[in-house]
């Protein structure tokens, strides 16, 4: 079983990611028009879109390269919170990485505790603040403690991928400090952040491209 990771697992992962967007565009939209402005599907969807055309287009070298690229463009293509906050996140991801042509797991969860840093630096959200942080940290965390408990990069994984998703269902009773769910005060109650769930989708995507490439 494949442990190092090259360009085209993280290519396959973006284009997993962009994918799964599209499919649930609505959806995020839906949620994000309960507690929100009804735009994180579109926004999500406008950006991944142009990430895949501009990755198909510069076909980038290296895991980190593709990483930044895609950064890049969310940043310039998505215009609310979501665009500079996953922009950071890929960007940070595709720094950590450097010019390495292959990644490991520890490489990996490096990349990944990087991104969760850049995102917090540039929206200063905590736990429990009702935002994709509560999906993306407890991911971070549960592929560090499955890695440092002697697991597989797949093991790792597939613990991030549960606990991404146990963090955006524990978004729903939180009320919102952050973004413009927190305008809603009290009234952000009982609703699933539309942030945590397109990250919930992230970490799906990327367990689903490293199992297939595993099972090449
Ligand atoms: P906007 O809020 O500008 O309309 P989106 O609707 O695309 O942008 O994204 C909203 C999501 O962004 C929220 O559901 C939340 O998860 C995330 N978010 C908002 N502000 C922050 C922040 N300061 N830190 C982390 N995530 C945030
Ligand atoms: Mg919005």
């Amino acid at each position: 079983m494949t442990e190092t990771l090259g360009t085209a697992v993280f290519d396959d992962w973006v284009q997993r990611f962009a994918q799964s967007i599209a499919d649930q565009r609505d959806d995020l939209t839906a949620l994000d028009s309960a507690i929100g402005d009804a735009d994180h599907g579109s926004n999500m969807d406008r950006g991944l879109r142009a990430a895949v055309a501009a990755i198909e287009e510069t076909a980038p070298a290296t895991p980190g390269a593709l990483l930044s690229k895609v950064g890049m463009t969310l940043v310039s293509t998505v215009g609310g919170a979501s665009g500079p906050l996953y922009g950071t996140l890929f960007l940070r991801m595709g720094t950590s990485l450097g010019d390495t042509a292959t990644v490991g797991p520890e490489q990996l969860a490096a990349a990944l505790r990087a991104g969760l840093d850049g995102v917090v630096a540039r929206g200063k959200a905590e736990a429990g603040d009702k935002t994709m942080y509560d999906a993306l940290a407890p991911a971070v965390d549960a592929f560090d403690s499955a890695l440092s408990g002697g697991g597989s990069l797949a093991d790792g994984l597939v613990a991030a991928h549960k606990a991404a998703e146990a963090g955006r269902d524990s978004t729903t009773p939180m009320q919102a400090r952050k973004g413009r769910a927190s305008y809603l005060g009290e009234r952000s109650i009982g609703h699933q952040d539309p942030g945590a769930t397109s990250t919930a989708l992230l970490i799906a995507s990327l367990l689903e491209a490293v199992t297939a490439a595993e099972a090449q």
